[in-house]
């Protein structure tokens, strides 16, 4: 699904070169909740923009479903991001805008009929158990009901990837573990491969099935989950 083959990424920062990604191997499979771990400044946000390539990499190659995406023209990459979905962790919803209206957006964007924007937003709230607050503006629900009007939003291009990005890192424990289900849940439904960056030992262990551990923009291991760390 996902391979990142000796990937780096060098900024160059008052002068002086950071090595983001340092030579980063890593395969995604098919249909796996895959998460990626690692302390503050280890590269995580840097890889997670590699994999839909919001930035290019200094060195090395993206494949994405069988296919090097590195020389894709800015036109082909827009048709590949739209298979792949994004949550945040600050949810990034349109306060100004209806429940309904915040999902139906990149459908929008991606220029389907005002019909079918809306037969897929409300199949996609379904899917998160939003039905009823469809027509409710963001603020008016729980954090946890906004991330799952985000990943809703994420759902709604069909994507065959979905990038979560700290995605429970605003919530609560309790929250963040309903959200984790839901994940999983959507996962075991559509089939849907995930991608979690984390800095959470919590969210790796309620939710992934593959851990790679990420510090100094390297793998410094990855594998099962249960082989990767040791349980209690
Ligand atoms: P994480 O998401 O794990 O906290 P990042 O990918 O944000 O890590 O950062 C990895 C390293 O790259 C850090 O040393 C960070 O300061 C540096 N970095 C990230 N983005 C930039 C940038 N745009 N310019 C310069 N340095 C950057
Ligand atoms: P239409 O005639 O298809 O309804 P509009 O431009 O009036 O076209 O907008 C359609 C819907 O999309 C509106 O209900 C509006 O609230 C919503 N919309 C427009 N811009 C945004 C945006 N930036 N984010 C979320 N929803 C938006």
């Amino acid at each position: 699904m996902i391979r990142l083959e000796n990937l780096t990424k060098t900024y160059l920062s008052s002068g002086r070169e950071v090595h983001a990604l340092a030579g980063v191997n890593m395969t995604v499979r098919e249909g796996e909740v895959f998460g990626i771990i690692g302390r503050s400044g280890a590269g995580k946000s840097t890889l997670i923009r590699m994999l839909n390539l919001l930035e290019h990499p200094t060195s090395g190659k993206v494949w994405l479903q069988g296919r090097d995406i590195t020389p894709l023209s800015e036109a082909e990459l827009r048709q590949v991001r739209r298979g792949i979905g994004m949550v945040f962790q600050h949810f990034n919803l349109l306060r100004s805008r209806t429940v309904l209206d915040n999902v139906r957006f990149p459908l929008k964007l991606a220029g389907l009929p005002k019909n079918e924007q809306l037969e897929r937003a409300r199949e996609v709230l379904s899917l998160v158990g939003l039905s009823d607050q469809a027509a409710k503006h963001p603020g008016q629900l729980s954090g946890g009901q906004q991330q799952r009007v985000g990943i809703a939003r994420a759902l709604a291009n069909h994507p065959h990837l979905l990038l979560c990005d700290e995605a429970t890192s605003a919530l609560d424990p309790e929250t963040t573990q309903s959200v984790l289900r839901l994940l999983r849940d959507i996962n075991a439904k559509l089939g849907l491969t995930i991608v979690m960056i984390t800095h959470g030992m919590d969210v790796i262990r309620a939710a992934c099935d593959r851990v790679a551990v990420i510090d100094a923009g390297r793998i410094a291991e990855s594998g099962d989950v249960m082989d990767v760390f040791l349980h209690p």
